[in-house]
């Protein structure tokens, strides 16, 4: 009779797609896939996440060695309790309970990342950095932020560190999704840039926003705004990288290079300004379930193989 093989599951829930990576015990992509969430999930969290892994499962005669599911939320340190999730289309309850219950399903260690250190993750191994002090800074539909430290990503006390993103340097008159008023995600985020575009009639689409629009001064403020914030993790942790990424940085024509510049000029010197690297995170939105399953593989559970 064939043995029956193991894999190492990675699940990157966002709010509009879930993607799933397998991997084999030697680090070996196996699949990778995605679907919309909330046809997944209609029926409820764990039934539709359930039957979303064993769709990707079926016909491959394997057993899950470890199941990594990263989440656009707050994640608790002993990393099983989701704390705060503004972005899901699910209730709160739902999340309750969650990892027992898929622990039952798949028969193996079920852990739960902060979204944005599972692509941190990801990035590291890739550029091989593991070894430094690496921020990872990625504009998508939030502004995300991971530090990485130690040979892992710092989580604080409580699992909640890092959340660049709320620092109050946004607008004080708007409420962040995060319930805190003038967050910085009010100005500088992918969701902020989707607003200024529909604030007002355009003859060109939001994907060519920083083509056509890259001289207007709320796109210029738009960046400097970021670089000041960019500039803020810099001065706070004197890393060795600077990761730039995701969805926003990711446009046709984003200015990079500006970006870089302009968080230059609010970066202390001659340290670490002198000695900083920036570097461009790679783009495939599989990479957070990558980062995931590459992490569960790199848990304790490798003795599962
Ligand atoms: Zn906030």
């Amino acid at each position: 009779m064939r043995k029956r093989r193991k894999v190492v599951v990675g699940v990157d829930m966002g709010a509009t797609h879930i993607r799933i990576c397998l991997l084999t015990g030697d680090g070996q992509v196996l699949i990778t896939d995605k679907e919309r969430t909330r046809p997944v999930i209609a029926e409820g969290l764990a039934k539709g996440l359930t039957a979303f892994i064993k769709r990707h499962l079926a016909g491959l005669e394997a057993d899950v060695a470890a199941l990594m599911i990263g989440f656009p939320a707050s994640i608790g340190r002993d990393k099983k309790t989701i704390i705060s999730v503004p972005n899901l289309p699910c209730d709160a309850g739902e999340f309750t309970g969650l990892a027992p219950c898929l622990e039952a399903e798949f028969f193996c260690p079920v852990t739960f990342e902060r979204d944005v250190n599972m692509q941190l993750y990801y990035d590291v191994t890739e550029e091989k950095i593991a070894d430094k002090l690496v921020l990872g800074c990625y504009l998508g539909t939030g502004f995300g932020f991971g530090v990485w430290l130690n040979g892992g990503p710092y989580v604080g006390a409580h699992g909640v560190a890092g959340e660049l993103g709320h620092i109050p340097l946004g607008d004080p008159a708007a409420r962040c999704g995060c319930g805190n008023p003038g967050c910085l995600e009010t100005l500088c985020s992918g969701a902020a840039l989707a607003r200024w575009y529909a604030a007002a009639p355009r003859d060109y689409p939001l994907t060519e926003l920083f083509t056509h629009g890259r001289y207007e001064k709320s796109l210029m403020e738009f960046i400097d705004l970021g670089a000041k914030a960019i500039a803020t993790g810099i001065n706070l942790f004197d890393p060795e990288y600077v990761l730039l990424g995701g969805g926003v940085m990711d446009m046709a024509d984003f200015p990079y290079d500006r970006l870089v510049e302009q968080t230059g000029v609010f970066t202390r010197k001659p340290l670490p300004f002198t000695a900083l690297t920036f570097a461009k995170a790679s783009s495939s939105s599989f990479n957070g379930a990558i980062g995931a399953a590459r992490m569960g593989l790199d848990m304790p559970v490798r003795r599962h193989f």
